[in-house]
């Protein structure tokens, strides 16, 4: 029997990969839910007619999200914060000039994240000991039960789908738009190195269940009432009705120690007592800062600083010379809409990764505050209709770092991260700003400089490498299968193990691995 820690992306991928060997898979996790009273409401609004999601039986979902110039200080889902909520057992995070966070809800961070997917190029993992070839069985094997929201178009060339049946959602106004002045101007723009296409995004445009495709609501930034955003949560439901597989939540992973041919793993549980498993592998799947955690505790490394890369996350808004009319009127979906991929080696050697998002009524708050008095004055409307956001990343030899210190406290340990700048960080930043200004009368949108936001260390949330995978492996690194030096049956399956990180999204990647490590079993057992 196997053991996989954590229900998030990389833990659902990882048990798949187990279970389509006819393995017997028990998945622990702490697997903290929303709280029954936000579910009734959830269900009661699912039931009422999509016209009323945005009137007052839909206002809880908005309750606690704020947006301001840096962005969403905290996205919560359905109005609920429990995605970051601790439990008993689970290990504090700490930050210091940096922000982020673990995540100990059942399909861990995918219950918020803005599900945006593309794999990792070549050129973007030259520090990794396998290839991206190694990782296309993978990303194949993960779109057959991903839903995935993508067009065939030219981004294709560089990043394969991987998906035979994608479902595309409709464009905003103000994405076809920009796509058509992008497309206008193709070949001065593929010579300048930018690519671009349809956002791709974990999301079943044409439901689950064939009655609930998306209507254009525009509340996808609060939760999305038909639950179309992949959440892996769905995943563990599907799982378990494999008889291969046990869901056992409520528990908090400490530490994992080797005996033999078998694994002891060391746990709290929700009432707070200790309970132990054993198993044959333990697959670590629990969100980086919380794997790092119980690897750091099971070898006893306490005090002791591992590094952490992050991709740098940056807001860039964007001003349209022409607008679109009446967005605030417009059915439209709020997740990334196009994506535009930037390669110039005179600005960095891998791939800058931009998502555009259009008009969401998030955008109107922080737009108001700057505007002050003079609010009742501005075309506000014809302003927002002429206002994108760019979020983008850069690859982690251009981002910031983070240190992680596991500190033994009386009141529990402590993971301490903190930020650590790069200097290549603004330099490159610069120079790609220099490059989206000069490229303005090709693409019809001026980057609005200014108000550029580079996010402290951590908070794309594009994060992992404490252990990283190496063909030889030294102390505080892994293998190609996930074991950390010293380790023979433990293996680290999410970011942990990244050796550098794309700008291309994470996610994708770390199911990828995940699934690979696990599909590879023969090769190592
Ligand atoms: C607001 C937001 C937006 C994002 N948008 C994107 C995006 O568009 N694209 C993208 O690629 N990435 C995005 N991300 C990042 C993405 O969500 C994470 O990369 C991804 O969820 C990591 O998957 P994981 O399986 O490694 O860990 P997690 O999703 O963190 O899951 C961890 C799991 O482990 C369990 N667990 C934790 N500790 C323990 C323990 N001690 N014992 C037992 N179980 C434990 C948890 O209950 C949970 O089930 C976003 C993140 C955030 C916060
Ligand atoms: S617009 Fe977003 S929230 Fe609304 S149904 Fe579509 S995916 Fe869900």
């Amino acid at each position: 029997m196997y053991l996989v820690v954590g229900s998030g992306p990389a833990g659902v991928s990882c048990a798949r990969a187990l279970l389509a060997q006819g393995h017997k898979v028990s998945m622990l996790d702490v697997g903290l839910r929303l709280e029954p009273e936000r579910e009734a409401q959830l269900a009661t609004l699912r039931a009422a007619p999509a016209a009323e999601w945005n009137g007052p039986s839909g206002a809880f979902l908005r309750e606690g999200m704020e947006s301001g110039a840096g962005g969403i200080p905290v996205k919560l889902t359905y109005g609920s914060s429990y995605p970051y909520r601790d439990a008993p057992g689970t290990t504090r995070v700490e930050f210091t000039h940096a922000k982020a966070g673990p995540s100990h809800a059942v399909g861990g961070l995918s219950t918020v994240w803005g599900s945006a997917v593309m794999p990792y190029r070549q050129n973007d993992m030259a520090a990794w000991p396998i290839a991206a070839q190694d990782l296309a069985p993978a990303y194949e094997a993960i779109f057959r039960w991903m839903p995935l929201s993508a067009r065939r178009d030219d981004l294709a060339l560089q990043f394969p789908l991987y998906c035979d049946h994608p479902q595309p959602l409709a464009m905003s106004r103000q994405a076809r738009q920009l796509l058509a002045s992008l497309s206008k101007s193709k070949t001065r723009l593929q010579r300048a190195g930018v690519s671009f296409g349809a956002s791709r995004i974990a999301v079943a445009a044409n439901g689950f269940s064939g009655a609930d495709a998306c209507v254009l609501c525009g509340l996808c930034m609060y939760g999305c009432p038909y639950r179309l955003i992949y959440c892996t949560d769905r995943a563990v439901e599907e799982l378990k009705s494999d008889p291969n597989f046990s869901y056992i939540p409520g528990v908090a992973v400490r530490s994992v120690e080797e005996t033999g041919a078998a694994v002891t793993v060391w746990a709290i549980d929700a009432a707070g007592d200790s309970v132990t498993y054993r198993a044959e592998r333990v697959y670590l799947a629990a969100g980086v800062y919380a794997t790092t955690a119980i690897l750091l505790r099971s070898m006893n490394r306490f005090d002791r600083p591992v590094r952490l890369f992050d991709s740098q996350y940056f807001l860039l808004p964007i001003l349209r010379a022409a607008g679109a009319g009446k967005v605030t009127e417009e059915k439209l979906h709020t997740l990334a809409q196009l994506f535009l991929e930037i390669e110039d080696s005179r600005i960095s050697p891998y791939t800058i990764h931009l998502q555009t998002y259009t008009y969401n009524d998030l955008f109107k708050a922080p737009v108001e505050s700057a505007l002050g008095p003079l609010r009742s004055v501005f075309p506000l409307n014809s302003f927002l209709g002429r206002l994108l956001l760019f979020q983008g990343y850069l690859h982690s030899d251009h981002s910031a770092q983070m240190e992680a210190r596991l500190n033994r406290m009386d009141a529990g340990d402590v993971l301490r991260v903190s930020g650590v700048r790069n200097p290549a960080t603004r330099a490159t930043m610069k120079k790609l700003v220099r490059k989206l200004i000069a490229l303005s009368p090709s693409t019809g949108s001026m980057p609005m400089f200014p108000l550029l936001q580079i996010g402290e260390p951590g908070r794309g949330y594009h994060t992992g490498g404490s252990f990283p995978m190496h063909a030889q492996p030294a102390d505080g690194q892994s293998d190609i299968y996930g074991r950390p030096v010293g380790f023979c049956r433990v293996h680290a399956v999410d970011s942990t193990v990244f050796p550098s990180i794309a700008a291309t999204t994470i996610t994708l990647t770390a199911m990828a691995n995940a699934y690979r490590i696990a599909s590879q079993l023969h090769q190592y057992s």
